[in-house]
């Protein structure tokens, strides 16, 4: 148990439960290794307004949510015929399915007919280009739900980029998107439209612009990880050997270019540490994190672990379950038991405890 992830629950519920206050129409999103936390742990917390509903990713997670929350869930990935999860999960009233192209409409409802009736989001396609019917798609989508009885939609869905380009108007495509699917007659009748990755101005221009349909966004990150103070991700440091200069050490049996200490700290390939960029910083700290990260002259790679102010490099590739840093002679070494701050991304490390405290 050394790849540890210390919450001060206090700090971190108190900051679940204002974002909640200040945006109450959140949608809070929970999937893939649940932002750190755990999948089953954000499923688990009770949140600022008892999360009415949450969102997940894939069929095979909103398999897993529905027997774990009682809440109504939102399944982000489009419906496809060939995924077992969506075939096995299209009965449950709780979910809540998303269309993305215009073909998928019928055997969708053949399969929700058999189910006894489902619920969709026809998902619009935005400048992201990831899913989505576009808006010209929408009458013929619209005459095909009119056509299946077994199918209710009540909501459309748009995903926009993150990091947007002059001249780009994601509040101008959600307005259109809802006035097209109004004028196709979309929904019975459209009640919510469920965006991501709308600043809180660009939610609000939204509202303006929409009457009565609820905007909904769908927030992780800035949700979970929002209050980074609330969250320490640290490793545990297993051993501590003193190296002599040419002395050969690890799988590579590499030698120390010069005397110092080799510590093997908790967490390795299969957590998550060492496979990519520690965390996804902007301009100049991406740089900076780019070229830091980048191997040094001797052939060495700088590790996610820190220890007395500084992070500290990698002795070698990481292995499965721990990693090996070196330490300069003229930095005293931490004893077995220490802990190792750890600047990782959240959304790709595995811990192997989570201490809420
Ligand atoms: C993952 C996901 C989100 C949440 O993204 P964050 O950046 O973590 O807030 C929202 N919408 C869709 C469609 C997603 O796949």
């Amino acid at each position: 148990m050394t790849l540890r992830l210390h919450v001060d629950g206090d700090r971190w519920r108190t900051h679940l439960r204002s974002f909640g206050e200040r945006e109450p129409e959140v949608v809070p999103v929970i999937k893939g290794n649940g932002y750190g936390f755990g999948f089953e742990r954000l499923l688990a917390e009770p949140g600022p307004n008892h999360w009415g509903e949450i969102a997940v990713g894939t069929y095979a997670e909103a398999v897993a949510a529905l027997g774990s929350t009682s809440a109504g869930i939102v399944v982000l990935s489009p419906w496809r015929r060939h995924d077992p999860s969506a075939g096995a999960a299209v009965g449950s009233d709780r979910l809540l399915h998303t269309l993305s192209r215009p073909h998928d409409v019928e055997p969708f409802a053949a399969a929700a007919a058999r189910a006894g009736g489902a619920r969709v989001a026809v998902e619009v396609i935005t400048d992201l280009r990831r899913h989505g019917v576009t808006i010209a798609d929408l009458p013929g989508v619209a005459r095909a739900l009119a056509a299946a009885g077994s199918v209710t939609c009540t909501a459309l869905a748009l995903h926009h980029p993150i990091d947007r380009r002059t001249g780009s108007d994601p509040v101008g495509q959600t307005l259109a998107a809802v006035a097209a699917a109004r004028t196709a007659g979309i929904g019975a009748p459209l009640t919510e439209v469920l965006v991501s990755h709308l600043s809180a101005e660009e939610l609000a221009a939204v509202r303006r612009g929409v009457g009565d349909v609820r905007v909904r966004p769908r927030i992780g990150t800035a949700l979970w990880l929002g209050d980074p103070g609330a969250y320490t991700p640290r490793g545990t440091v297993l051993d501590v050997h003193p190296l002599a200069r040419g002395e050969r050490y690890g799988y590579r049996q590499r030698r120390a270019r010069a005397a110092g200490t080799l510590l093997v700290v908790g967490g390795g390939t299969s957590q998550g540490i060492g496979l990519a960029a520690p965390s996804a910083p902007r301009g100049v700290a991406r740089l900076r994190t780019l070229a830091m990260s980048s191997m040094s002259a001797s052939g060495l790679a700088l590790s996610p672990f820190s220890w007395a102010g500084r992070k500290r490099w990698f002795a070698e590739p990481p292995h499965m379950q721990v990693s090996l840093l070196l330490l300069p002679a003229s930095v005293p070494p931490p004893s077995v038991g220490d802990e190792l701050a750890l600047d990782v991304r959240m959304t790709t490390t595995t811990f192997d405890t989570v201490l809420v405290e």
